[in-house]
Order: structure tokens, then sequence, then C-alpha cells
């Protein structure tokens, strides 16, 4: 039995544990400050910040308040630029809070005239940063004030991530500077020399501006498959693209970073200082551990590519080409699948570049896949005899991306004909001098017109083309994802585990980008980063991608299920792994594990470390899971 003087100092303990909370400068309980209380700054304060940041302290009303009429801004002419706009991710990235997924904004604001217009989704202060003070004044005024702090770039993330009620935003669309470093890059206090050219770019840069700086320099840069992306969220966690599978992840290519610290430090990270922070911002997370400024990349010489295209009908030959992937994925090689494999006829679009590759290398490599695959649905025997390589009158190089749009669509017609027969005549084949060129095809899936209309998409033949229209741009999007190594592709389970992670209307989009370049990253600096270590297996992100219109929350409560169901699905074949943090379901389960494997640990320790007062939070990010969210205000857990 406890004496009462024992079980007293017992109890005042727990008190003074359980007031507590991870987070050293915050109390369990405590709430981040809401607008319209008087805990909130006052205008003075507000002016103040605003002097600050050179006048650069925006106050925005929601992006579609042009489209209802109790707003100062409406105008049918301005309402319909909204609605065209809200289709583009580049309106998005140009508007000060707008982001591109309806789901994530408490469809506060919506195009249509009907609903309510308020800010209950959106910050309701926002710093444009354009310089390195413009984010310490924000940052220092959000702890100072215990104001709740959001960032955003282009609006882009799945997760909801960028947008955060009752917040002061921190828009670094105008960190967009850009410094070569043509021969060799010194990081700052390191006596060594990083040989090859680098360049030092704003985190708020579009992938689509640093990769036009690069071409004009016959160099390339890890990106991604979309233009409008920009450096900031897409580095924070690893991001692939075309070059990964033979140079990694882009996080693997950063060698240095500039940032604003949850202190208000403004402060250089690399492998000599400030360690934890250069270790942690490549692929622990955004919006956690400060506010990138610029980071410093790795560009590498522009190569000549191969890249080729083809269709698949249905579970059987998808699966087949999954088994088959690893052969790709170990020379460097990375693609795409896209498509409804749960509808009609399964129709799948698959695309592949092959960086380095030569078109014969190419033909020696997938030749024999796809002789096994014609004999999955008996499309074909095998070889190339009549209606096979040849009269598919595509393997032609870049010669056919100068016919004109007609010609090229009658190309296409045939080649849909000839592929129900034969598989190889499903097939394209390019040969491109640089990587700019391979990139051009490898992303233009025109084929199922994902990327809007297939006639602008054909007739472009341009990266620019994706810029337009992503499916669900503007409306609702989820999505559900896991990431499969070699040996995943190979278990007997795989078919099963695809097909419970799709129905008719979810489609497949996945990155099959990854492979011997992000296992063993030629070029990664300070010996490992915090990017999930499933990475390091993987050869594929089979992503399963729920998109549908209107504002009804039941149906927002159903797709959620779905994609938690779908994700688990994905799971079954691979219980140990993980995905990918940007492009996942917020809500999957464990995600800290699920987001960034075994370096979870360490990244919490950093955090508690650098973010003493949970200045930086978001959805599912490091961190977060000590807070929660009170309908739009954030409290830290009891
Ligand atoms: C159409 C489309 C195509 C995509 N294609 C690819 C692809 O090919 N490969 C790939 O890897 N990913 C891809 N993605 C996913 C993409 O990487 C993520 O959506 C990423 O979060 C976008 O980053 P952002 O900075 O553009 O967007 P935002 O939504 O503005 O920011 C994303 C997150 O990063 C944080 N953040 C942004 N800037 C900073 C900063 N400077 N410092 C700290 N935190 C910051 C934000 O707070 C937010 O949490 C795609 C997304 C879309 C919508």
């Amino acid at each position: 039995m406890l004496s009462a003087a024992s079980f007293s100092t017992l109890l005042s303990l727990f008190t003074v544990v359980s007031s507590l909370s991870p987070y050293p400068k915050l109390q369990a309980g405590q709430c981040k400050n809401l607008p319209n209380t008087p805990e909130w700054p006052s205008d003075v304060e507000w002016a103040k910040l605003k002097t600050a940041v050179k006048g650069r302290l925006l106050k925005p009303d929601p992006p579609a308040a042009p489209c209802h009429s109790g707003s100062n801004l409406f105008s049918v002419e301005a309402c319909e630029d909204v609605t065209k706009g809200f289709r583009d991710s580049a309106w998005h990235a140009r508007h000060p809070t707008s982001n591109m997924w309806q789901n994530y904004n408490n469809y506060s604001c919506m195009p249509g005239a009907s609903g309510a217009c308020t800010t209950g989704g959106y910050p309701i202060y926002v710093v444009e940063a354009k310089e390195a003070s413009d984010v310490k004044a924000a940052v220092d005024f959000a702890r100072d004030h215990n104001i709740r702090l959001n960032i955003k770039s282009t609006g882009h993330d799945f997760l909801g991530r960028s947008v955060q009620p009752n917040s002061l935003s921190i828009w670094t669309h105008n960190l967009n500077t850009k410094t070569w470093y043509p021969t060799t890059f010194a990081p700052q206090n390191c006596n060594i020399s990083i040989p090859g050219a680098a360049v030092r770019a704003g985190a708020g840069n579009r992938w689509s501006e640093v990769s036009k700086e690069a071409r004009a320099r016959n160099l390339m840069v890890v990106s991604g498959a979309f233009s409008t992306v920009s450096l900031g969220g897409f580095l924070s966690n690893g991001g692939h693209g075309g070059l990964s599978a033979k140079y990694g992840l882009g996080a693997d290519q950063v060698l240095e970073i500039d940032l604003v610290t949850p202190m208000g430090e403004i402060i250089t990270a690399n492998e000599c200082q400030n360690t934890d922070y250069f270790w942690a911002m490549r692929g622990g997370g955004g919006s956690t551990y400060g506010v990138a400024l610029a980071y410093v990349i790795k560009a590498l010489p522009s190569e000549r590519s191969v890249t080729i295209r083809g269709s698949l009908y249905g579970w059987d030959e998808i699966t087949y080409w999954y088994t088959q992937w690893s052969k790709i994925a170990m020379v460097g090689g990375g693609g795409y699948f896209d498509g409804y494999p749960a509808k009609g006829d399964g129709k799948v679009t698959w695309s592949v570049a092959v960086p380095g590759f030569s078109r014969d290398q190419a033909h020696a490599l997938v030749d024999p896949i796809l002789d096994g695959l014609a004999k999955i649905n008996g499309r074909q025997p095998t070889g190339y005899g009549s209606g096979g390589r040849d009269s598919s009158g595509d393997d032609d190089g870049d010669r056919s991306s100068s016919r004109s749009g007609d010609t090229d669509r009658d190309e296409e017609k045939r080649r849909v004909r000839l592929a129900r027969r034969n598989v190889h005549a499903s097939v394209s084949w390019h040969e491109h001098e640089t990587w700019e060129e391979a990139e051009k095809w490898l992303y233009t899936r025109s084929e199922l017109s994902v990327f809007g209309d297939p006639t602008s998409a054909l007739n472009k033949r341009s990266t620019e083309a994706t810029e337009a229209t992503f499916p669900g741009m503007g409306t609702n999007k989820i999505i559900a994802s896991w990431l499969y190594s070699a040996e995943d592709n190979q278990k007997p389970g795989l078919k099963q585990a695809l097909m419970g992670a799709f129905d008719e209307t979810t489609q497949m989009l996945n990155d099959a980008t990854m492979g011997i370049g992000t296992h063993k990253p030629p070029h990664m600096r300070g010996g490992g980063n915090a990017v999930n270590p499933a990475f390091r297996t993987a050869i594929m992100r089979p992503a399963s991608e729920l998109q549908w219109t209107g504002t009804d929350r039941t149906v927002l409560a159903k797709k959620w299920k779905d994609a938690d169901k779908f994700t688990e699905s994905y799971r079954s074949l691979a219980p140990q792994g993980g995905t990918y943090a940007n492009e996942a379901f917020a809500d999957t389960r464990d995600w800290q594990h699920a987001f960034w494997g075994s370096n979870y640990e360490r990244l919490l320790d950093i955090k508690m470390k650098v973010d003493p007062y949970g200045v930086f939070y978001c959805r599912s990010c490091v961190g977060s899971e000590f807070f929660m969210d009170n309908s739009g205000q954030l409290c830290v857990k009891s």
C-alpha cells in the first residue's frame, strides 16, 4: 500500500509529467492563437511585420472569391478566369494561398457561385517572401505570437500540407534565383571541392525554370515528371523523375541548403556544418525543420537516351510487366504506367526512358520482355513479322516528332488497332540526342490524355504540355501507394495486391522511377540522408489515384476509406516496406514508419531539438502526432 504522502508525491509527479509535451517549450493542451481572440496580434503588430517585410504582407481573399457575389472581387469575367485557372497547376502556383486539391481546404470557397465563400480553409496572412529576411521575420512573428505557420510554394501537395487555416503563411514562390557553378562547387566552410556543375536555386523555383537553364548549358537535373512542381516540397521528401533510376532521387543531388531555422537563424547546412539539418531536410519532410531558402543541386551532362512506349491490357499483362521491370530499373531505366486497369478493357500505357542507351541496346533489353508479354494473351507469335517492329512506322527516332498533328493521330489510331493483335506493334521507340528531347516523350503521356487534351499534347510534344490539366486538378484527389522492390514483384501475391488497390474509377499512375541509382546514389553527400530507406530497394511505386468532383462530404469520407483499403492492399505484399511521403494517403497507418522507416526516431529527435516551440507543423509530418487540429485550431495533445 502507498502511504498518503507517497501517493500525493506520485500524483504531483504525474501532474507535472502530463502537463509536459515532447516539445520542450510547449505545454500539453496549449493551442495556437486564433483570429478574433485577445491573443491574436493587434493591427499594430501586423503593421510592424508588414514594415519588416518591406510591405510584402498580404491578406488575400480566397482564390475563388471572384465567383461569389458577396465578395468585392466579384466579376463574371474574373470568375471565368478562376474557373479555368482551377484546372491549371501554374495558376494555383501563382496564387498566394491556392492549392490544387479542394478536399484539403474544407471546401470553404469553390469556383461555383453556390455555397459560402470564406477564408475558413485558408491562411489569414501571407508573407510573399523575396529574401531571407522576409522569411526570418515571418518565422519570428509566428513563434513569438504563437501563430500557426504554413509554408506554400506551388500548392501541389497531395496531402494538403501547403494550406492551413488560421495561419500566417510564407509563400516561397518568388524565392527563385539561380546561380550556376560550371565546373566545381565548394560547400561553405568545407575544405573540399565537389567536381562537376551545380546550381544554387531558390526553393520556390519550379523545375521547369531550373531545367530550362540547365538545358541552355547542355546539362540536366534530376527533376520530376511535372514541370510546375517546385524544389521545396519535392526535395523535402525525396523527389523522383526519369533520371532517378540511374542517378538517384532529387534529395540525393543536394550539396548544400540555405535555410531559416524555427528559431529564426539564417544558416547554411552541408556535410561539414549544421549536419542534422542537412541530413533531415533531404528526405525528412517539408515544413518541419525550417524554411529552405535555396538548394545547391548537382547538374549532370545531358545524355542521349531512348524512350519506349506501349500498352497493356488487363491484370495478367500488367503483373507480367512488373515481374520484368527490374531488368529495366537495374540498368538505370525509369518510366510510368498510366491507365484504368479495373475499367473496360483494362488498358494501361507504359513508358520508359533509358538514359545513355542507344536504340539497339534498348531493343536488346526490351524485346525479350515483349516476347514474353506476347504469350500471355496470345496477342501475337514472337518475332517481328508483318505488323511488327517496322510496320508500326514509329521506330524512327525524332523524325516522327516533326510530323503534322493529323499524321500523328492517324499513326496512333493505327498503332492502337495493331496493338490489340500484336504486342510489338503497340510499342513506339525513339532515340534522342539529349535528355531534354527524351523528357518531352517520356512526360507527354498523350495516349491516355491524362495530361489534358490529347490533340494539344500530341501537337506540342513538349514538357509544356504537362503544365496543363492533371487528373483531378482543381477538384479532389487522394493517392494510395506503396514502394515495391524487385523481390516484391516476384511474390505470388502481386496480382492480388494490385487488384485490391483499384476500383473502376481509380487511375493507375505508377512511377517506376527507382532503380540502381536510388539504391546506390552516385552523388549523395554526407554519407546519407533522411529519405525513406524503402526507396533504397524499391524499383517502383504502384499508385492508385482517386479523383472526383463535387463537395459532398459523404463522398469524401467514402474515398478516404477507399484510400485506406487500397493502401493496405498494396502494403499486404510488403508489410515491412514503406511509401513516398509526397505521393501517399495522408492517413496511411503508422505513417511515421511508412514514410520514413527506421529514420523516423532520429528525425523526431532532431525535430524536438531544433523546433522546441513547435513552430512548424504539417499533416502527417515528423512531430505532428503530438498536435491535434480542433476544427482549424492547432493544439498540443493533452
Ligand atoms: C501534378 C503533379 C505531379 C507530380 N509529379 C511528381 C514527380 O514526378 N515526382 C515527385 O517526386 N513528385 C511529384 N509530385 C509530388 C510533389 O513532389 C509534391 O506534391 C510536392 O510536395 C510539391 O512540392 P511544392 O513545393 O511544389 O508544393 P507545395 O504544395 O507548395 O509544398 C509541398 C510541401 O512542402 C513544404 N514546402 C514547400 N516549400 C518549402 C520550403 N522552401 N521549405 C520547407 N518546406 C517547404 C510545404 O509546406 C508543403 O508541406 C507531383 C505532384 C503533382 C500535383
